[in-house]
């Protein structure tokens, strides 16, 4: 059975001083308790990936960024591509936050693109799913994120199955409201059944929304939750900490 994969998504925030603070005690925490059945990674942003390859050579954690360009260079101001995101030892990359869709317009069409430039350069995309609070309250969550994971399948073909997907209720992030472990199990396992008919059955499933402390063991119990993408929670290193060791 793979690791449980236990991802922390620093959004904008952090300073070199910051970065390094949290990072060793982070890394105290980890020294002491391990990192058991989970894989951790760090989606930092992009300007400070070099730092933390630095901070965390060796450390067993795992780095990610949290957005890459669909292009693989040229005229595209501010991009960065997934070969430059290789050169920092980028293993993981958030692709699809919701953020991203709402804040930067980003369809399903260039969520699907980003996936596919992440594996072209070996790095592993974090594929976001999501319905927003009016799509739940009209049922349409299964065609929502369903929509949203087929796009990016119909472009990834049989190497999704190389890719993670990460179901996050857009209600559920950074509001402090998570998902009942009921309703994030009623979802993964639908995603399940689309992947599964892609021939991608085994891609993990990680759930993310306002994941914490407090609720992530009863999160991580469900059979079709394989880890959490974590936002808030991963930028205090007591509790990220204590989301890894729930990943029992
Ligand atoms: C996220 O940004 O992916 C996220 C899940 O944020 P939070 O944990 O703060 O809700």
């Amino acid at each position: 059975m793979p690791k449980t994969l236990i991802a922390g998504n620093w959004k904008m925030n952090g300073s070199l001083a910051a970065n390094e603070r949290l990072w060793l005690e982070l890394a105290a925490g980890l020294a002491a308790g391990g990192t058991g059945a989970a894989q951790a990674a760090l989606c930092v942003p992009a300007v400070y990936l070099e730092q933390m390859q630095a901070l965390m050579a060796q450390s067993g954690v795992a780095l990610g960024a949290q957005d890459v360009s669909a292009q693989a260079s040229g005229a595209y101001t501010g991009e960065v591509s997934a070969a430059m995101l290789q050169d920092f030892g980028v293993q993981y990359v958030i692709v699809g936050h919701s953020e991203r869709r709402q804040y930067h317009g980003e369809t399903d069409a260039v969520v699907a693109a980003k996936a596919r430039a992440a594996l072209d350069a070996g790095i592993v995309p974090i594929v976001c799913v999501g319905e927003t609070l009016e799509q739940r309250e009209a049922g349409e969550t299964a065609s929502v994120v369903g929509g949203q994971l087929a796009a990016v399948l119909a472009v990834l073909g049989a190497d999704a199955a190389r890719a993670v997907v990460a179901y996050e209720p857009v209600w559920a992030i950074g509001t402090g409201r998570t998902a009942s472990p009921e309703q994030a199990q009623e979802v993964h396992a639908s995603l399940r059944a689309q992947l599964a008919e892609a021939g991608a059955q085994d891609v993990p499933l990680l759930y993310g929304g306002s994941m914490n402390a407090a609720n992530a063991a009863s999160l991580l119990a469900q059979p079709d939750v394989n880890g959490g993408l974590i936002g808030g929670a991963s930028l205090k290193a007591a509790d990220f900490l204590k989301i890894i060791a729930s990943a029992q």
